[in-house]
């Protein structure tokens, strides 16, 4: 095709014709992007062998999160579920009064202030049944937008996968923050004097030592005390909250045997297991989390 052609159809190139050498290499000049990448280096992503982090406000995983107690800020109101355009989130709200403990109280007898001081979060009511359909999820954030107490945000975790629907409804143990060192496992009464403002406020700064005693009193053997102790006495610090995050990179056949466990989706809780023991996908409820993250060998 000449110019001479583009003359006699009217056709008028829009970027400038090649002349003289320029024109001879016009065919292989693709290659010098080719012979241009091959001095850069490699930028392949060796998922899932190694993770890459997204950036800081990516939509993933989402967390229930605690004050620094160990009460949840999760009160059972259903915005989050109410917000959600895609129908994902299912809550039932219960009372505090309605804890295990109580199940014997006669019906009337109990309310959010006599439940032998026993609270799975401050005010009158906690998420007894907390699930995500990931299945359904859009992570369009407008559950967070609408959650007032702060309980529900996202994390940074994208490993979202299963084989099974069922393995794609997280459960409220999925979801809720793991245990920071020195916060003190639910249930138990509130911070003394304080009202549930002083908790929204973040005015409760860790366990105090009325918590911890009611804690040895009705759960001698709780593995929270002793830190939650520490916080009472002033001798550590109060806990800082903590995230669900990425695993750690591993090695190569741990890598895939990890992908493998991700794709057969989550290892539930045994029935009567108790909902807040942190546990994680993937994991046996209650056990330890290796490397401090949240989600235990995924
Ligand atoms: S996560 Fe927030 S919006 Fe959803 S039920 Fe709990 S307190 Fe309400």
């Amino acid at each position: 095709m000449t110019d001479d052609r583009h003359d006699e159809t009217g056709y008028q190139p829009l970027r400038p014709q090649a002349k003289g050498l320029g024109e001879f290499l016009a065919p292989v000049a693709g290659f010098g992007v080719t012979f241009a990448s091959m001095f850069k280096p490699t930028v392949t992503e060796e998922y899932p062998r190694k993770k890459v982090a997204p950036q800081g406000r990516y939509h993933g995983r989402h967390q229930l999160n605690r004050y620094a107690d160990g009460l949840e800020k999760c009160i059972g109101c259903e915005l989050c579920a109410w917000a959600c355009p895609a129908d994902a989130i299912y809550v039932e709200g219960a009372s505090n009064a309605d804890l295990p403990e109580n199940a014997d109280a006669a019906p009337g007898t109990l309310d959010a202030d006599s439940s032998a001081g026993a609270r799975i979060s401050p005010g009158e009511r906690y998420g007894r049944v907390y699930q995500i359909n990931y299945l359904r999820c859009i992570f369009c954030g407008l559950c967070i937008e609408a959650c007032p107490t702060r309980a529900l945000t996202m994390s940074n975790d994208y490993e979202l996968a299963g084989n099974s629907r069922e393995g794609m409804i997280y459960e409220k143990q999925d979801l809720l923050a793991p245990l920071s060192e020195g916060m003190l496992a639910a249930p138990h009464p509130m911070a003394e004097g304080t009202t549930d403002t002083d908790y929204y406020r973040g005015d409760v700064l860790g366990a105090t030592q009325a918590q911890v005693d009611w804690v040895r009193e009705h759960r001698p053997d709780d593995e929270t005390l002793a830190g939650a102790e520490a916080v009472a006495t002033g001798t550590r610090p109060g806990p800082a909250s903590r995230q669900h995050e990425l695993r750690p990179d591993a090695g190569p056949g741990e890598a895939e045997k990890a992908a493998g466990a991700a794709a057969v989706g989550a290892v539930r809780a045994p029935a009567g297991a108790d909902a807040n023991v942190p546990a994680v996908r993937g994991s046996e409820p209650g056990t330890p989390e290796p490397g401090g993250t949240g989600r235990g060998t995924r």
